[in-house]
C-alpha cells in the first residue's frame, strides 16, 4: 500500500522468478455521475460521484485475472511473478508515471495487460492522445467593485482574457488536438474585484511534441492576459501523459483469447434494458464510424451497431489512428510492451464519462463484460507465462517501435519526464 508516495496506490504480488507479468487497474469514479441500474437518468444520490467510466469493472477484472493465474501457479501448472497494480486517479492525474518514475515500481516487467469497459469487444490497435492537465491561477487586487474598481485589478479578468485568447488559438492548431477549460475559481461576490481566479485546461495531441509545443503557446497566452490586465500568473502543472504505443505480440495473443472464448453473452433483461437505455443515447455518427471500418465490412458492421448490445468480437479496425481521449496507461506503454482490449459493459454509441455508462456499469451488463475481461486477462497472463519466447518477441517488437518512430523515452533513458511535478504534491 502507498506506493509512489500515493496513500491509494498499490501493488500485489505472487509468484517467483520471469516472466513477470503487470495487470493494470483502475478505480476512481468522475464528480456529479451518480447513477442507479435504471435506463433513466436518476441519481443514487444527488451530486455525488459516479463510475462514468466503469472503472469500478477495470479494477476488479484485473484483480479476477490475477487471481486466476495464482491458482495455476499454485496447482504448479505456470511458472513466473504476477503483478497487480492499484493505480488511482486516472481521470484526472498521471498516477502510473509516477508509479513508474520516480517510484521505480514497475522496474522488473516484462509485459504488461489492461483492458478498459466500452461498448465492442476489441483489441486496442488505435492510440490516444498525449496530454497536459494544467491550472493557471492569476492573481489581482481586491476594491469595492462599484465605488473604486480603478483601485482594483481583476483576476478574473485575465482568465476570461486568457480563454478568449485560447478559443482564438483554436483556429491554428492541427485539427487532432483538442483544448478544454473549466474555471474553476471565479471570484466571490459580484461587488469584490475578485483578487483570485483560476482555470484549469487540458491540452491534448497524437504525439508527446505536439502537445508541448501547443502548451507553449497557451503558456503565452496565459501571459498575454497578465500584461493586459495588471495580474500575476502561476502554473500548477498537474500532469503530462504519453500517447499509448499498442504492441501488436500481446494484443494478437489476447485477441486469439477474445475469439476463443467469444464475446460476453446477455439474458433478455439485460437485452431489454439496454433497448431501452439505448433510446437516450445519439445514434452512432456513420462519418466517424467510415474512417475506422473499410468498405467491405460496413454492412456488416452497421448491422452490428444497430443491436442494443455489441454482439460479436470485432476484428481489429483502425491501426494507426488516434482516439481523442487521454490514458495514462501510454506511460506505462513507454516503459514495458503493453496489450490492451475492450469487453462489452456499456449499450452501442453510450457516450463517455455519462450516467448511461454508469447504469449498466453497476448491473449485470457491465458484470459480464467484467468476468469475460478477467478470463481474457488470466488466460493471456498463462500463455506468456508458458511461452517464455513471446515475452522476448513482445519485447523485441517494442525496442523496434521505438527505433521506428524515433521515440525517446524518459523512463528509460532512466530519467524524470521533465513534466512530472511530483515534488509538488501535496497529500491529506
Ligand atoms: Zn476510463
Amino acid at each position: 500500500m502507498g506506493v509512489a508516495s500515493m496513500p491509494t496506490a498499490f501493488v500485489a504480488s505472487y509468484g517467483n522468478g520471469k516472466p513477470t507479468i503487470a495487470v493494470l487497474g483502475e478505480y476512481d469514479a468522475l464528480p456529479g455521475l451518480s447513477q442507479v441500474a435504471e435506463p433513466i437518468k436518476k441519481p443514487l444520490k444527488e451530486g455525488a460521484p459516479g463510475h462514468g467510466c466503469g472503472h469500478n469493472l477495470l479494477g476488479t477484472a484485473g484483480i479476477g485475472g490475477v487471481l486466476a493465474v495464482k491458482q495455476a501457479i499454485d496447482a504448479g501448472k505456470v511458472k513466473g511473478t504476477i503483478k497487480y497494480y492499484g493505480c488511482p486517479a486516472e481521470e484526472i492525474f498521471n498516477a502510473k508515471g509516477y508509479m513508474i518514475s520516480p517510484g521505480g515500481v514497475f522496474e522488473d516487467i516484462d509485459i504488461s495487460i489492461t483492458w478498459h469497459p466500452g461498448w465492442t469487444n476489441e483489441i486496442a490497435v488505435q492510440s490516444n492522445n498525449a496530454m497536459n492537465s494544467v491550472f493557471f491561477k492569476f492573481y489581482g487586487k481586491t476594491a469595492h467593485a462599484a465605488a473604486d474598481p480603478h483601485k482594483g485589478r481583476s483576476a478574473l479578468d485575465a482568465v476570461e482574457l486568457m480563454n478568449v485568447g485560447a478559443n482564438f488559438m483554436r483556429e491554428h492548431m492541427i485539427p487532432d488536438a483538442r483544448l478544454h477549460y473549466v474555471i474553476t475559481k471565479g471570484g466571490l461576490a459580484p461587488n469584490i474585484v475578485p483578487a483570485e481566479a483560476e482555470v484549469h485546461y487540458f491540452v491534448r495531441s497524437p504525439e508527446r511534441h505536439q502537445v508541448d509545443e501547443l502548451y507553449n503557446r497557451l503558456k503565452k497566452v496565459a501571459e498575454g492576459a497578465v500584461l493586459m490586465t495588471e495580474t500575476r500568473l502561476e502554473i500548477d502543472f498537474i500532469s503530462g501523459l504519453y500517447n499509448p504505443i499498442r504492441n501488436k505480440v500481446i494484443n494478437n495473443v489476447i485477441y486469439e483469447n477474445m475469439r476463443n472464448l467469444g464475446p460476453p453473452k446477455f439474458n433478455k433483461d439485460e437485452q431489454a434494458f439496454a433497448q431501452e437505455l439505448k433510446k437516450t443515447v445519439p445514434p452512432i455518427d456513420e462519418t466517424e464510424m467510415k474512417k475506422i471500418v473499410p468498405p467491405d465490412k460496413w454492412e456488416r458492421a452497421m448491422k452490428n451497431l444497430q443491436e442494443p448490445l455489441f454482439p460479436v468480437i470485432s476484428r481489429p479496425l483502425g491501426e494507426g489512428k488516434v482516439e481523442a481521449s487521454s490514458t495514462d496507461v501510454g506511460d506505462v506503454s513507454w516503459y514495458t510492451p503493453l496489450g490492451e482490449f475492450g469487453t462489452v459493459c456499456h449499450v452501442v454509441g453510450s457516450p463517455g464519462h455519462s450516467w448511461q455508462n454508469v447504469a449498466t456499469s453497476v448491473m449485470g451488463i457491465g458484470h459480464k463484460g467484467m468476468i469475460k475481461a478477467a478470463q481474457i486477462i488470466s488466460l493471456t497472463a498463462l500463455e506468456f507465462m508458458n511461452n517464455p519466447e513471446l515475452v522476448v518477441k513482445a519485447r523485441t517488437e517494442f525496442e523496434k517501435t521505438f527505433k521506428e518512430k524515433k521515440y525517446k523515452s524518459p523512463f528509460i533513458e532512466g530519467q524524470k519526464p521533465p513534466f512530472h511535478r511530483f515534488k509538488n504534491i501535496e497529500f491529506e
